[in-house]
């Protein structure tokens, strides 16, 4: 444990910083290379004037860049008026460990602009939005090869178009500007698949776990998603996407959570008619055939067999731990269980699957965006045609040796050339599931139970292994 822990003077940093020290416990290796993966490479705090009506309003903005180990760096921008700079260094160094576990080529950052965009005015929010990327710019704090943001809490789509158009004004002609920000609009650059891909990541994920007959045993469960409750907790991008999936595989949403409350309904809710109600209503609750929970924490306690935080940190701490009747938790948020409650979970035999791992197939569709943007051609673009043609010549062939007609249904399943979305998709559920196999592998490997640890340790190494090869430059 950190001296900082010791002395109770809790940061979010000091969260990471304990389990980064757990994992450490498992590695022989020099203090000094663990001390500077640990440390944030480069932290720039801004303070940028803006006009907001006829005053001038003094914005509060950060980016972080962890580590510099591999280029560029990579991570999202938030917008929340909880920004603070031991968030962003703790979610920018979680950024690293993400994608070294994903096997995404980059070193992790994070940015953060300290405004409410619900009581901010879209051409304020552009304003501010342009003026920070034009002081990234400034410090060459941005550019495809050196820091790539990408939507985070509060932003999106939209967002990023604004960042990628003020890059491309300053630094016009630039070839490859494209990737100098992901989760573009697919119009804009972007890549198909994007926008779901945190939250069908996290479906990945606790479905490869749910698929394990070992596991699944030690918690009292069957194997598969199918009628197993689920909660989530947060229905913004990643927590709708992922309630999504897990009700079309099956699984029973017994609850939903946002900040004016939960519903809960233990038949099970359907997701699109929720957000249907929420877009008539302007609030999830009073939903047709659900009971209201006005103290949306209470929400986390209810009985189920899967837990899914997606929304800020610090939501399962010391004070609710003991309430918590879970059997799985799959961190879609970053962050949301404090350290001690972390402990807690793992003597009370709840399977956690941690954010560094689970909340990675956001990154990991970037990296898909990015490489896109720098060849400059949509993925299946130069294939499509020419496996579908080859299809149909070995269906020719096939029916003519079987002298049997194929159904045309059929023909039309096995003639069909991947598309750009199946693609992404399919990229994606491989990093999800070899992801996860690395790390129960290397948690049995040590002899450990907690999963955390265990992708600590694998993502620290990877670093290591990094560090080693490219030496210190003096
Ligand atoms: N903000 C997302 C995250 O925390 C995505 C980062 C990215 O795509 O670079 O993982």
């Amino acid at each position: 444990m950190s001296k900082k822990n010791k002395n109770k003077t809790y940061s979010f940093f000091s969260f990471l910083e304990n389990n980064f020290d757990k994992a450490a416990q498992f590695l022989s290796i020099e203090k000094g290379i663990l001390e500077q993966i640990k440390a944030c490479n480069s932290v720039y705090s801004i303070h940028f004037p803006v006009k907001i009506g006829k005053k001038i309003k003094v914005i509060e903005a950060y980016r972080v860049q962890h580590s510099h180990h591999k280029l560029p760096c990579k991570g999202g921008i938030r917008y929340s008026i909880k920004v603070t700079q031991d968030e962003i260094m703790t979610l920018a160094a979680l950024m690293t460990y993400k994608c070294a576990i994903v096997d995404v080529p980059f070193g992790g950052a994070k940015g953060g602009i300290k405004m409410d965009p619900q009581t901010i005015s879209v051409e304020n929010i552009e304003k501010i939005t342009r003026r920070y990327t034009s002081e990234l710019i400034k410090k060459n704090f941005i550019g495809p090869g050196i820091d790539v943001p990408a939507p985070d809490y509060g932003t999106g789509e939209r967002e990023m178009s604004w960042i990628f158009d003020t890059f491309l004004s300053i630094r016009p002609g630039e070839v490859d500007a494209l990737a100098c920000v992901t989760g573009k609009p697919v119009s804009q650059g972007g890549v198909r698949g994007r926008k779901e891909a945190t939250g069908l990541g996290v479906f990945y994920g606790i479905r490869e776990l749910c698929r394990i007959k070992e596991d699944m045993l030690s918690i009292g469960l069957d194997v598969g998603l199918i009628g197993k409750k689920v909660i989530i907790q947060g229905l913004g991008n990643v927590g709708y996407h992922a309630a999504t999936f897990f009700h079309e595989a099956g699984a029973i949403i017994i609850a939903l959570a946002e900040r004016e409350g939960a519903i809960y309904n233990k038949k099970g809710l359907n997701v699109s008619n929720v957000i249907l109600h929420l877009k008539n209503t302007g609030s999830i609750l009073n939903f047709p055939g659900a009971k209201n929970i006005e103290n949306t924490e209470k929400a986390l306690e209810l009985e189920c067999d899967i837990l899914i935080p997606a929304a800020l940190e610090n939501v399962i701490h010391k004070n609710n731990v003991n309430r918590i009747k879970a059997k799985i938790i799959g961190e879609a948020a970053n962050g949301p269980i404090t350290p001690e409650a972390d402990e807690i979970l793992e003597k009370m035999g709840v399977i956690v699957v941690p954010d560094i791992y689970l909340n990675a197939g956001g990154v990991t569709v970037s990296y898909f965006e990015w490489l896109k943007n720098l060849s400059h051609v949509r993925y299946g673009r130069m294939e499509k045609r020419f496996s579908e043609n080859m299809n149909a010549e070995l269906l020719q062939v096939i029916e003519t040796i079987c002298k049997k007609k194929i159904l045309t249904e059929e023909k039309k399943i096995i003639l069909r050339g991947a598309r750009e979305i199946d693609l992404v998709r399919s990229g994606l559920e491989d990093t999800m599931i070899s992801g996860f196999h690395k790390i129960r592998e290397l948690k049995k490997s040590i002899g450990i139970k907690n999963m955390r640890t265990a992708a600590f340790v694998f993502a620290i190494n990877k670093i290591i292994d990094s560090y080693e090869r490219l030496g210190i430059f003096p």
